[in-house]
């Protein structure tokens, strides 16, 4: 296994811990601090914390930046006066102990991956809020995908992109109007190291194009037992415009794009070879790395002498590919002179005409009117492909049937593994020790087992329901500490600031709603009758808060209108007090929403979400979900452990769709949970409402956690691929 980027021994000696040197303190709070299993290891994470906790709240939590500050002699004294050095020495043991274990599921079940790892491609990569290389779902999916693998064992090596300037961060003007900014990332704060070849030389990769080359350096970021290399453009020799390439995550035009693409899939596949990793599988999160096969189908036909035919046959055996996108205007499509620019001296090699090569992008091969779709290439260079729930993969099958014409809609060859979510990075603290009194002592590497989490008939509802209000209060004052600081930003008065550290009320039911303001997600679906709303909300004895999050992308005029009206709110005495919105939606916002609240809103425009994952973080901490039945929750859903809106079914008129769900959102509100919520018993519990609570977590934490999922794409899709067997889901 690769070392942390500092240097250090195995041979120390940690007895007595009061002789610690101080550089060593330095370097083993530095080692830790250059592995992100620090971000979901507690104890880890309270011990940045303790060494300053203004700052670490400041640098967003990211210790390389806050150890930047700090000299060792500070450090020494800081531990000193906190009496922590023996937390850090037994993090650091803990840490060792995390990366030397050879015991795990993956040896015992994925045992041939070691030798010919699985290669996971993504875009983005959402694994902690002080590494900004991820946008929304997809990015979280991945850094929720490589953690479990990590802690599952399972052979991987993920490939990304580098993007120095990250995705943009939110702020509203006075009139709710969204802008972006961008914040130049610092290298040096990051705990990224140069990735270097066998002989310890930095990697340096060479892309040409019909119009110039491209070179490519790699950064390597350790997460837990998974090396994650992110590719970046930013070299000397490039044309200023291509040292800006990966800076941004999706921005720029097509032909940026297309050449990021090139970027993460013959560069990832050339990286990998260059350091000397021979993957046994390939597989493709999404089809932004889907040229990736095609660099190695070269490689198969220069090194074996393989013919194109046979090649690409061998080829995809070993590559997977995972479907994200339920609406056709989602997948990638590039014009045919894009894809002859860059791809071109790639065709020249593979021996194939220019038309042969747009073929491999079309679903209809001669139809020249067709773009080059990077779905389309991902589905046909890969054996094994997948949806990424159950709805989800009837839904693909139906849009992809005509690539298989011969073949009935359930015979297409795309199965689903629906998506999960790294319990250890969304469980509260407070939950996590709940959890440890009560679940038998091993459950933390056992959280994709459905036993384990039976555990929860033990608990006494006082003590679940006490829990959960203890971390509904710190995320209010979570709340009212953004909503300070927003004010302040845009100078509002004094009173501006005065209300936000007193809004929300503690004890009213609390829903979240927290995602991409596309419009398919219908964010103000549930303003859409305004006095119905507010009676809702201002009512007497079971009034109801709303907390709203989420970024539009930066194109998206209607997803700002809608970022605009809810903003806006604010200004309507009946719901200032009742409704608000969080700037800047990311990793912290997210895990600090699903903690602490009491239901979770998810009201998308069936069939459009694939397969959402913020809902299953919110199971986790015992919130209850209020959802459409789409994505996860359409298999989730069993009448008792949360809610439904809607009966499972869509009109194909969005405008009769809408009506409907705002009716059956209303009724479900108004009849079921507000009631439900309110209704105590002699010693103030909400019985049945507690027992909702305890049911979702039984049966749902365990299916939607992405143990689970990384144990699915191991025995179906990672083990038949590297054992040269074809498998269909
Ligand atoms: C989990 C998460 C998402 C995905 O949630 P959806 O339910 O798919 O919207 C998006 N953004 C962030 C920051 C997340 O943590």
């Amino acid at each position: 296994m690769p070392k942390p980027n500092s240097h250090h021994s195995d041979s120390h000696s940690f007895q007595s811990v009061d002789v610690t040197p101080k550089g060593e303190l330095h370097d083993k709070c530095m080692a830790l601090a250059s592995n992100l299993w620090w971000s979901w290891t507690p104890e880890v994470e309270r011990l940045f914390r303790d060494l300053a906790p203004v700052r670490w709240r400041e640098l967003d939590h990211n210790p390389i930046a806050l150890l930047a500050e700090i000299t060792s002699t500070q450090l020494y004294q800081r531990a000193n006066e906190m009496v922590l050095f023996s937390r850090i020495n037994q993090a650091y043991r803990r840490l060792k102990e995390y990366m030397g274990n050879h015991q795990t599921w993956g040896s015992t079940h994925a045992g041939v991956l070691g030798a010919k790892p699985v290669a996971y491609f993504s875009a983005e990569f959402g694994i902690h809020e002080s590494l900004p290389i991820y946008s929304g779902g997809l990015g979280v999916l991945s850094g929720d995908h490589i953690k479990s693998a990590s802690n599952l064992g399972v052979p991987l090596v993920a490939v990304g992109l580098f993007y120095a300037q990250g995705y943009f961060r939110q702020k509203l003007d006075r009139q709710g109007t969204q802008y972006e900014e961008y914040d130049n990332t610092q290298v040096e704060k990051l705990p990224i190291v140069p990735a270097v070849n066998q002989f310890g030389d930095a990697i340096m990769i060479d892309l040409k194009t019909r119009t110039g080359l491209l070179k490519i350096k790699v950064w390597k970021l350790q997460v837990g037992r998974v090396s994650l290399f992110l590719l970046d453009s930013n070299v000397e020799g490039n044309e200023a415009a291509d040292r800006q390439l990966t800076s941004r995550l999706y921005g720029g035009d097509e032909r940026t794009r297309i050449r990021q693409e090139m970027v993460l899939g013959i560069g990832g596949v050339k990286a990998l070879g260059a350091m000397g990793i021979h993957p046994g599988v390939y597989h493709l999160n999404e089809g932004h790395s889907a040229f990736g096969p095609l660099e190695v189908i070269r490689r198969r036909m220069t090194e074996d002498g393989l013919n194109f035919n046979d090649a690409i046959r061998d080829v995809a055996i070993q590559t997977a590919f995972t479907t994200h996108t339920p609406v056709p205007a989602g997948h990638d499509r590039f014009s045919p002179e894009l894809v002859e620019e860059h791809m071109g001296p790639l065709r020249d090699e593979l021996g194939l005409s220019y038309e042969q090569f747009m073929g491999l992008g079309r679903v209809s091969p001669e139809d020249s009117s067709e773009s080059f779709c990077m779905t389309v290439v991902g589905l046909k260079l890969s054996r094994t492909a997948n949806a990424v729930s159950q709805l989800h993969g009837n839904v693909s099958r139906r849009m992809w049937a005509h690539l298989w014409p011969s073949r009935c809609e359930e015979d297409i060859p795309i199965g689903h593994i629906t998506n999960g979510v790294h319990s250890q990075t969304w469980l509260a603290n407070q939950m996590r020790l709940l959890y440890t009194k009560h679940f038998p002592v091993d459950w933390i590497n056992r959280l994709g087992e459905p036993q384990v989490w039976q555990g929860i008939r033990n608990v006494d509802p006082g003590e679940l329901w006490e829990t959960h209000n203890t971390l509904k209060a710190r995320m209010i004052a979570f709340v009212r500490r953004r909503l300070i600081s927003q004010a302040e930003l845009r100078n509002e008065d004094n009173s501006a600031i005065k209300f936000a550290s007193n809004v929300l009320d503690t004890n009213a039911l609390t829903i979240g709603f927290a995602r991409r303001f596309a419009t398919y997600k219908r964010a103000n679906l549930i303003f859409s009758d305004l006095d119905r709303i507010k009676t809702l909300m201002n009512h007497a004895t079971r009034p109801l808060q709303i907390i709203f999050a989420g970024k539009a992308h930066p194109k998206d005029q209607p997803g700002k209108a809608f970022i605009r009206t809810i903003a806006n709110l604010r200004d309507d005495p009946e719901l200032r007090s009742r409704v608000v919105f969080i700037e800047n939606y990311d990793v912290n916002v997210c895990r600090h929403l699903v903690q602490g609240v009491d239901v979770w809103l998810n009201n998308p425009r069936r069939p459009l979400e694939a397969s959402g994952t913020s809902g299953q973080k919110v199971v986790l901490n015992g919130g209850l979900n209020l959802s459409i039945l789409d994505g996860w929750w359409a298999e989730a859903f069993d009448g008792k452990n949360g809610f439904a809106i809607g009966q499972g079914t869509h009109h194909v008129n969005n405008e009769i769709s809408d009506e409907r769900d705002t009716e059956s959102l209303y009724r479900v509100l108004e009849e079921e949970v507000a009631p439900m919520f309110y209704h105590r018993d002699d010693d103030g519990l909400p019985r049945e409402w507690i027992q909702r609570m305890m049911h979702s977590i039984s049966t749902l934490a365990w299916r939607f956690s992405s143990d689970r999922m990384v144990m699915d794409y191991a025995k179906h899709v990672y083990l038949p691929a590297a054992g040269g067997l074809s498998c269909e889901m």
